[in-house]
Order: structure tokens, then C-alpha cells, then sequence
């Protein structure tokens, strides 16, 4: 395809088109950053959710899951630090009098430059032939070894200026750089300040007993103020591991990339209760398990990287990002968080309660360190869909858009047409639907010739399409088309449960974790 600005918006206007994202309110011209999920991002959405369960709980008898209230006591924001820390640099430009993200601003400065190595590797590579050793070629070549150092110079200088809250030098660092506005192009910034994403809303009904709330920015803190409920009931011995997902609301200052970054979202996160000192090992299981669940899905291993984080947040002792090569680049999909013993220690120092763990076998009380795996659904949602959106040259010189979603994630799994719709064809396809539907979601279309079914299947994403024709009516027998091959191939009615099963079937993909 064209170019990576291209890809995207066809995969925002394909996401229309087929009813996967809608824009929210978009009768009343849409509300920024919000956005609704259709028939089919619907379930989507939900398969993804499925999948991530099912390999964090279903698959660990030590992880069990929970799902806490949006609403929490307002203390709870106070002790997490979200109240006093939960803020982004902000900037405007006086000229465009747009907002941007300081730290955003900085960072696509250096995504810049990173092109400009990748463009170098790419002409050596050219140039070389097979003989071509990247990892010689990037750590002697003197034009990538300049580009390097200068983003490691500016970002281990913003990371210093952010930890210190030093915004000024955030501010002179934008202006050394000579970073302009994207859309206007004009150098004419603001200060830059801090801004909180909280949103605050009101309990209650009367205005001055009306309570102070916010919407959660995070699941995470549900989890923590559950912990010693559900250590207690579930008789859960460390390490174990607490799983939700829900809802989370943040008030971005930048929201332009479509579900990317959005201000109403959903994330999907587990908490693992660890005994301290073991913080380096469980960091680095997780690292490895996450990323496994990620490669489990096939779309494509290049297409994932760890990055660490330099400056770390307030609460962790470690802290990476496994990212995923976007249509607009590298960008962080999960987090994973050395978290210490600093958010159940603030909690008992809110909340003046005991949140300790017994250790039977060392015969000793401590607080329990805590790593957390944490990834957004709306953002695992953009990266399976805008991964399998291809548009592919068939042998006739003509093309075809396809939408290759892992059979085990795609909406609808089957879709069955009668060949024609007369002589009894669809009454036996009718039938093929209602076996079938009790065991997959099934989809039945009569209308327009079967070659123009099967590409609105390929851009839907359904991984199997079934034709009835005149000799099923004799043989029992129908065609079953693959999404991705097209191969077709003649199977018995009875035998279609089994085929698509083996395919779609959850077990068949969490097994590649192993
Ligand atoms: P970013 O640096 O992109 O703002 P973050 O580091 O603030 O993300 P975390 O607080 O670690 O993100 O949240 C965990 C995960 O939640 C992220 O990896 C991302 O997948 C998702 N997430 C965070 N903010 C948003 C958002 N505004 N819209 C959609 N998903 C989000």
C-alpha cells in the first residue's frame, strides 16, 4: 500500500465500512476521541477480551478475576497518587492554537530521525546484497551512530527534565530542536504546564452533600483495594494474581489517532501479588509470557519490540513497553510494571488498614511487591485489525481487500450461502445456520452472485465461507472456501463443526504459547 498515512485511513474508513468502529454521536458530528463499536467490533472486541482471559485466567490456576466498580471512594486517588502525579506536559501554539503533548512532540522528533536509520540500513542493505550484517552495519556506520546519539542525548535529557519537573527545559528543548507545529508549522509555544486527566464528576444529589468522585483512569486501583478480599476468599497463596477488565476514562490533552489514544477506553489488566526480592525474576517472566500471547496470535513476530523505560514512574522499580509496529509506527500496546509494594502501602496508609500477606512458611507478615501487566483493549482492537487489513494482487491482475484476522478473534466465523436462491437451496443452507449456530456465530447471505459473497466475507474477516449447490441436495455435500487461500475444497455437512472448530477454537492458538 501506498504510504503508512494512506493505510490508516483506510483502515478508519474499512472500520466504517464494515461495521466495525463508528464515531460516537456522529449524527450530531461526533464526539472528539470517543468512539462507538458496531455489530461486528462488537464482537471483535469481545473475542479479544476472551482471549486474554482465558490465557491470564483460565490457564493459571494462581490468577483469578474480578470486576471492580468505575466509581471508587475518592481517597483512593489520593493514595495511588493519581490526584498530585496524574499529569501530561501540556503546550499550545499561540498561532494554530492547537494543544499538543510536550513529551509527544519531542518523541515523533526522534521518531524522525530513527526513519532516517532505517532509510540508511535500507540502502546498505540494497547496496551489500545478501552479504549485509545489520547489527555490524548499525554499530559502525558513522551517519546511524550520529542519528542514535543525538535521540539518546534528547531523550534521556527530556526524561531528566520530566522527572525533575523541570518544564522549563522541556520548553527549551522543543526550542533548541527547533520543533514546529505539525499542522501550521509555526515555533510560536506557550509555557509548558501540567495537566491533569482525571475527570471528576459528582455522587449524590443535593449540592452541598454531593461528593467529590472521579471516573477511574485505571482499573488497576480496584484491584489493589480488593486485595485482601480476594486473597481471603479465594485462600489464594503468593504468588497469585488478580485479572480485570473494564472501562477507563482519561481526559488526553492529544486524542487524534483514531482508537489509538481515546478518552473513554477499556483496558485489560492483572496484578501479580509477588514476595518481595523476586520483583527481577516475575519482570522478566512476565516480559516473556506477554509476549508470547501477543506472537500466539501470528501477526508477524518483526511486528513486536521491548522498549524500557528510562524515566520510570513514581511507583516502579522497572517498567517496559512491548510495542507494535502501528500504521503510524512503533507505539506502546502493554505496559508491564515492576509496581514494588508502593500501591498497597499507600492504601494501608490511607486507609489505616492492614493490607499484609502471611507467609506460612516463613512464618512472617510482609506487604507483597506487585508486577502488573497492563494492555488496552481499544488498542489490541487497532493492532489485530489494521495488521490484517491487506489488499492482495490475485493472478487475474485483479485485487482483493482482505481482512486477515486470526480465525480464533474474527466476528463471524462462517458464512453460508445457498448457490442460487431457488430449488431448495437456501432451506438446506438455512439448516447448515441453524446446526451450526449453536456452537459459532454464522452468518447466512443470499443476495448477489457467490463471487461478490465471498470478497464481502474476505473484507469482513470471516475465515470460512460455505456454498450449497445442486448436488448437496444428492451428495449431503457442500464447498468450504478459506478466507486466506481461497482454496475451496468439497466436505460433508456433518464434517463442517469439526473443520471450523479445529481452526477457531481457542485451545488451537493459546496451545503456541507453550
Ligand atoms: P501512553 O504512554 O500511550 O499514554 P500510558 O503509558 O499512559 O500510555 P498506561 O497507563 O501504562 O499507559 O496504560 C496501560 C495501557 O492502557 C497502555 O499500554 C495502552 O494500551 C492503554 N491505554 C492507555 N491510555 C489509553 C488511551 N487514552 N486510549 C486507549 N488505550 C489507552
Amino acid at each position: 500500500m501506498a504510504n503508512n498515512d494512506d493505510q490508516f485511513k483506510k483502515v478508519i474508513s474499512h472500520a466504517k465500512e464494515y461495521g466495525y468502529v463508528f464515531q460516537s454521536s456522529e449524527i450530531y458530528d461526533g464526539l472528539s476521541a470517543v468512539y462507538d463499536y458496531a455489530q461486528n467490533g462488537a464482537e471483535l472486541k469481545k473475542n479479544i477480551r476472551d482471549y486474554w482471559w482465558k490465557a491470564m485466567v483460565q490457564m493459571h490456576d494462581n490468577i483469578v478475576g474480578i470486576d471492580a466498580a468505575i466509581f471508587m471512594h475518592p481517597t483512593t486517588w489520593k493514595a495511588s497518587g493519581h490526584v498530585d502525579a496524574f499529569n501530561d506536559p501540556l503546550i499550545d501554539n499561540k498561532d494554530s492554537k492547537k494543544r499538543y503533548r510536550a513529551d509527544v512532540l519531542i518523541e515523533d522528533y526522534c521518531a524522525k530521525l530513527e526513519a532516517k536509520i532505517d532509510k540508511e540500513v535500507a540502502k546498505a542493505a540494497k547496496r551489500f546484497g545478501d552479504a549485509f550484517n545489520k547489527a555490524e552495519f548499525v554499530s559502525t556506520n558513522g551517519r546511524v551512530l550520529g542519528y542514535q546519539e543525538k535521540i539518546d542525548t534528547i531523550l534521556s535529557r527530556m526524561a531528566k527534565s520530566l522527572e525533575n519537573e523541570d518544564l522549563a527545559d522541556v520548553k527549551a528543548l522543543i526550542e533548541e530542536l527547533e520543533i514546529a507545529d505539525p499542522l501550521s508549522g509555526s515555533k510560536n509555544w506557550t509555557d509548558v504546564k501540567q495537566f491533569n486527566l482525571m475527570f471528576g464528576t459528582k455522587l449524590g444529589a443535593s449540592a452541598d452533600t454531593a461528593m467529590d468522585l472521579y471516573l477511574r483512569p485505571e482499573t488497576a486501583q480496584g484491584i489493589f483495594v480488593n486485595f485482601l478480599n480476594v486473597q481471603k476468599t479465594g485462600r489464594m497463596k503468593i504468588p497469585f494474581g488478580i485479572a480485570q477488565t473494564g472501562k477507563a476514562f482519561r481526559n488526553e490533552i492529544v486524542a487524534r489517532q483514531f482508537i489509538f489514544r481515546m478518552r473513554e477506553f477499556e483496558q485489560m489488566e492483572m496484578q501479580f501479588f509477588i514476595k518481595p526480592g523476586t520483583q527481577k525474576e516475575w519482570f522478566n517472566y512476565w516480559k516473556e509470557t506477554r509476549l508470547k500471547w501477543h506472537k500466539s496470535l501470528g501477526m508477524g513476530d518483526d511486528n513486536y519490540r521491548f522498549h524500557d523505560h528510562e524515566k520510570l514512574a513514581h511507583y516502579a522499580d522497572a517498567a517496559t513497553d512491548i510495542e507494535f509496529k502501528f500504521p503510524f509506527g512503533f507505539k506502546e500496546l502493554e505496559g508491564i510494571h515492576s509496581r514494588t509494594d508502593f500501591d498497597l502501602k499507600q492504601h494501608e496508609e490511607y486507609s489505616g488498614k492492614k493490607l499484609q500477606y502471611f507467609d506460612h512458611e516463613d512464618n512472617a507478615s510482609y506487604t507483597p511487591y506487585v508486577l502488573e501487566t497492563s494492555i488496552g483493549l481499544d488498542r489490541m482492537f487497532l493492532a489485530v485489525f489494521s495488521n490484517a487489513l491487506v489488499e492482495e494482487e490475485l493472478d487475474n491482475n485483479t485485487t482483493r481487500t482482505v481482512l486477515k484476522l486470526p480465525a480464533v478473534l474474527a466476528p463471524v466465523k462462517a458464512a453460508v450461502f445457498p448457490l442460487v436462491k431457488k430449488d431448495g437451496l437456501p432451506e438446506v443452507a438455512k439448516q447448515i445456520v441453524d446446526d451450526l449456530k449453536w456452537d459459532f456465530n454464522v452468518f447466512y447471505d443470499e443476495k448477489d452472485a457467490v463471487g461478490k459473497r465471498y470478497r464481502r466475507q474476505d473484507a469482513n474477516g470471516t475465515p470460512f465461507c460455505i456454498t450449497v449447490d445442486h448436488d448437496t441436495l444428492e451428495d449431503n455435500s457442500v464447498t468450504i472456501r478459506h478466507r486466506d487461500t481461497m482454496e475451496q475444497k468439497r466436505v460433508k455437512i456433518d464434517d463442517l463443526r469439526d473443520i471450523i472448530k479445529k481452526e477457531v477454537d481457542v485451545k488451537h492458538w493459546l496451545q503456541k504459547m507453550k
